[in-house]
């Protein structure tokens, strides 16, 4: 890419939560293959990152790459109006044999937040499907669930900013973040606050949406599985719906298939994304119960009001298809086992140093969290001078690699990890 080219994007093009007048500097990705991206004069970065959760296998994996040629030849795309195909019908019945047993219904959509407006949409046809009205959600602070604005009004208040959309944004509940760490003993008062929440208001909650065991953008925690059997005996006795948003933990992430199987239980409604398709393509899936989908579909509006332009969009339901499909052939267990003592054994001891604040690991996720905000753009200079890949914010710097990664390559992120915190210079 020339000089023109990087000079157009810092004045035309929005990335991901950035500034359009003191943009970011932005490097230029021209390849990736296996662990690697490729910078377009040629160095190559270790991906520590896995493009937010989603390139699990790696990329430009040979058989995902396959999997997206061979469907192109027969369709790319096709309405579902009214129509149904092979890649659909086939990863869907691999979402239904793998995601716990009583979610039987799927709904096909196009990214992350939609996956969290349709189950948030489906929780509210149900009640109102069964006569009962009722629009609050119960959830945690911290939590992540997206950027459009159902899921963001159920995202933490303050990391979204609530306060600028005062008015506008539906007022949920919200109880404080689980304190009760993975490895922690059990509290039994670490969910007093919660209970309490949800007694004041049982008549009102539709459902409780929370990302199981892993809060991911919200602040990279990990609470006890606890929770989820707490919560979903809390719910069954209220007749509350109880939503996971597994789009970060699901496919293996945390150790387990979904983080949920942690607990072993099954939520209401599932949503999925990230992961799903390798990170090839944008798709998520809303999965739900046969009680859920068959009350809202024998509500006054008879159907679940919701269908994007490319619902199931047959490219992307083929390479989730053959995605699955090498998860259900690999060793992914082995591999997040060895990245997570990997991980430990690497960033574990940088707990001593004096700029971090808490060091955490859990399956193919490593968290240091520092004393002080990372300074972004020095940071990132720093990690890819190192010939790493690495995406701090906050207070975060962290680490989900690919689950194909060597362990010289996660050394080399691990250390780099281990100089960034090192230096204050990098630290606001
Ligand atoms: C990333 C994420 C989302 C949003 O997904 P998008 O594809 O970015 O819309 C929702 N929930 C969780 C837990 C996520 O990590």
């Amino acid at each position: 890419m020339t000089p023109a080219d990087l000079a157009f994007d810092q004045q035309h093009i929005w990335h991901p939560y950035t500034s359009m007048s003191q943009p970011l500097p932005v490097y230029p990705v021209v390849a990736a293959s296996g662990c690697e991206l490729q910078l377009d004069d040629g160095r190559m970065l270790v991906d520590g990152m896995s493009s937010w959760w989603a390139a699990i296998h790696g990329y430009n994996h040979p058989r995902l790459n396959q999997a997206m040629k061979a469907q192109i030849d027969n369709m790319s795309h096709v309405m579902f109006g009214g129509i149904t195909h092979p890649p659909a019908v086939e990863l869907c019945r691999k979402l239904v044999a793998m995601t716990p047993a009583p979610l039987e219904c799927v709904f096909l959509a196009d990214s992350g937040s939609v996956a969290v407006e349709v189950a948030m949409k489906m929780a509210l046809q149900y009640w109102h499907a069964k006569g009962q009205p009722r629009q609050r959600f119960l959830t945690f602070r911290n939590g992540y669930h997206g950027d459009t604005f159902g899921a963001m009004s159920v995202c933490d208040p303050d990391n979204s900013m609530h306060s600028l959309w005062q008015g506008y944004l539906p007022e949920h509940l919200f109880a404080p973040a689980p304190q009760c760490g993975f490895g922690d003993e059990w509290n039994e008062m670490d969910i007093v606050p919660f209970a309490r929440l949800m007694a004041a208001h049982r008549e009102e909650i539709a459902a409780v949406i929370l990302e199981p065991v892993v809060q991911g953008a919200g602040g990279m925690r990990f609470y006890h599985p606890e929770w989820l059997r707490r919560l979903r005996r809390m719910c069954d006795r209220e007749g509350i719906l109880l939503i996971a948003d597994e789009i970060a933990t699901g496919f293996g992430r945390t150790g387990e298939l979904f983080a949920c199987d942690h607990a072993g239980i099954s939520p209401d409604i599932m949503c999925l994304g990230k992961a799903l398709t390798g990170g090839t393509m944008t798709l998520s899936a809303t999965l739900a119960t046969r009680h859920v989908a068959e009350t809202i579909s024998n509500g006054e509006a008879g159907c679940f009001m919701h269908g994007p332009t490319f619902m199931g969009n047959p490219l992307a339901c083929a390479v989730a298809s053959e995605s699955l499909a090498l998860l259900a052939e690999g060793d992914w267990q082995q591999q997040v086992q060895a990245i997570e003592r990997q991980l430990q054994a690497g960033l574990l001891p940088l707990t001593a140093s004096e700029n971090v604040a808490d060091v955490r690991v859990l399956g193919a996720i490593g968290v240091v969290e520092t004393l002080r905000p990372v300074n972004m753009a020095a940071l990132q200079r720093f990690f890819v001078e190192q010939g790493v890949w690495i995406r701090p914010f906050g207070r975060l710097i962290y680490l989900m690699p690919p689950y194909i990664i060597s362990p010289e390559q996660l050394n080399k992120l691990i250390m780099a990890v281990a100089q960034a915190v090192k230096n204050p210079e990098f630290f606001r």
